[in-house]
């Protein structure tokens, strides 16, 4: 029996089991740089029950299995590297529950966050997490994202109350609840949030919610040098206000959008800023920030609560990645990822900026100034030997330079293939015990294998 005819065994429908090479194709790659590699077989799962006996079987004939969301990921998170399974969840695409006076709901891994926000309106509700795509729950989960919100609502593991999910010998366990806290044992949950696949199949996932705001005001402020901006961020942040995002962009970043959207945004650093809650509080909010920022000398400040001029207040933000990506067509995205403590954020920045053009790596560079998270996106010719070694040079003095701050070498898009030595760096001796947690879950190395730890090294328990 073929792999392929065996899947069909377990899953009898030919719809959901396939090896048609466009669907493989579309199964190989992710977003980024990374080389591309198909599985032998992409299934298309409706059920838990599916998920167990694709793993189980899996799992007896050593097949490496890869989880499968909206395929948005940024560090190759979802190629195939040994072939196998790709374990798409498309069809496991319900929202199961919404229990709006718990402002909680329980959802398949397939739901998307748009989706989601989409029925929760109705209830006067949201999912904060909001990574730049339209990516799955379950996605989101893996890679513990976040996005623009987290300054006020926190990450991914932040909103994770529970999770149903299918380990490699094909049973399902359940993990965390429907309360709020819990002090009961290991924190299982915050464990398999954030493992990019490689210790279990999230099969539910039950989430925090919140309330939509009553106002929302967007504020854009631009400044004559990244420091005074980056000191203005601080002062915001300290004085309490109700800010529900923070961005940092510098100028060479706007210029950057200028030409590629034939605008003429000042090309000065800029914060946007999201001022969110009741009416009052909100207006109060932006009166004061602007208060504050004219005195720490800003150059320009507008603010809009119309939603549509809210967007175009923020296109600058928004078109950053797009820009860079525009400006060389045919060429691969690489994004840096790191995140460091508040007070180090300007001169990452600063130094971030200096080493791109020390290099001469044409790259936008934009942050998350609530948090600390920022990106150097950079468009790349993987066949260019020469260019590749200068781009892998820069982002790792983008990561040491972090590590030295006592930050991470990834805020938000994780581990993958990509950053796997950048890990080794940063955590040392503990690695030795997440290799010892992959083996114990996943002792035949099936899932998504070659992913956040190497798995040629096998570890003795
Ligand atoms: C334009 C753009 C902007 C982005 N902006 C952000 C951002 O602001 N913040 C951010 O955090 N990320 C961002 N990303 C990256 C990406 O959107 C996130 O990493 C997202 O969480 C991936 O979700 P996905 O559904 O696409 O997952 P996929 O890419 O399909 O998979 C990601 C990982 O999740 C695993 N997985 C998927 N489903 C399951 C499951 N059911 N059980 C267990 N594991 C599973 C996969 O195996 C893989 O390891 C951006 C990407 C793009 C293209």
């Amino acid at each position: 029996m073929s792999l392929y005819s065996d899947l069909l065994a377990i899953i009898g429908d030919h719809e959901r089991v396939t090896a048609n090479e466009t669907i493989l194709e579309q199964h190989s790659k992710g977003m980024a740089y990374h080389t591309p590699r198909k599985p032998d077989v992409v299934v298309f799962p409706v059920s838990k029950q599916e998920v167990s006996r694709v793993l189980q079987y899996a799992n007896e004939h050593n097949i490496p299995i890869v989880p499968f969301g909206a395929g948005s990921s940024l560090e190759g998170q979802i190629i195939p590297m040994d072939g196998g399974i790709s374990l798409d969840f498309t069809f496991m695409n319900q929202i199961i529950s919404v229990r709006p006076d718990d402002f909680i709901v329980t959802v398949q891994p397939g739901v998307t966050r748009n989706q989601l926000n989409q029925a929760l309106k109705q209830y006067g509700l949201f999912f904060p997490i909001d990574p730049g795509a339209d990516a799955t729950i379950g996605g989101m989960a893996a890679t513990n994202a976040s996005g623009t919100n987290s300054v006020k609502y926190g990450v991914m593991r932040d909103q994770v109350l529970g999770l149903e999910l299918a380990l490699t010998d094909g049973s399902i366990i359940r993990t965390g609840g429907y309360s709020f806290k819990s002090s009961a044992g290991y924190h299982l949950t915050g464990l398999f949030v954030g493992s990019e696949g490689t210790l279990g199949v999230f099969t539910e996932i039950i989430l925090k919610l919140q309330g939509i705001p009553e106002a929302v005001t967007d504020v854009k402020v631009t400044f004559s040098s990244i420091e005074a901006a980056g000191k203005a961020a601080t002062m915001l942040l300290k004085a309490g206000l109700p800010i529900g995002k923070i961005e940092l962009v510098d100028e060479k970043t706007i210029q950057a959008v200028n030409a590629y959207k034939h605008t003429s945004f000042r090309e000065e650093p800029t914060l946007f800023l999201e001022f969110s809650g009741s009416s009052p509080d909100v207006e109060y909010g932006v009166q004061l920030a602007e208060e504050m920022v004219k005195e720490e000398g800003c150059i320009s400040f507008e603010f809009e609560t119309d939603s549509l001029r809210r967007a175009q207040l923020w296109e600058a933000r928004h078109q950053a990645a797009l820009a860079i990506i525009a400006a060389h067509p045919g060429k691969s995205h690489m994004v840096t990822d790191v995140c460091v403590p508040l007070s180090s954020l300007v001169d990452a920045l600063k130094y971030t900026r200096q080493v791109v053009d020390q290099y001469q790596i044409d790259a936008v560079v934009f942050g998350h100034v609530g948090d600390g998270n920022y990106h150097a996106a950079f468009s790349v010719d993987t066949a260019d030997e020469e260019e590749m070694e200068r781009v892998e040079e820069v982002h790792k003095q983008i990561v040491r330079f972090a590590l030295a701050k006592g930050g991470t070498c990834t805020g938000e898009h994780g581990i993958g293939i990509g950053k796997k030595p950048f890990l080794i760096e940063e955590h040392g001796d503990s690695v030795a015990l997440m290799k010892r947690i992959k083996a114990l879950v996943d002792p035949n190395h099936i899932l998504n294998p070659g992913k956040v730890l190497d798995h040629t090294v096998r570890v003795s328990q």
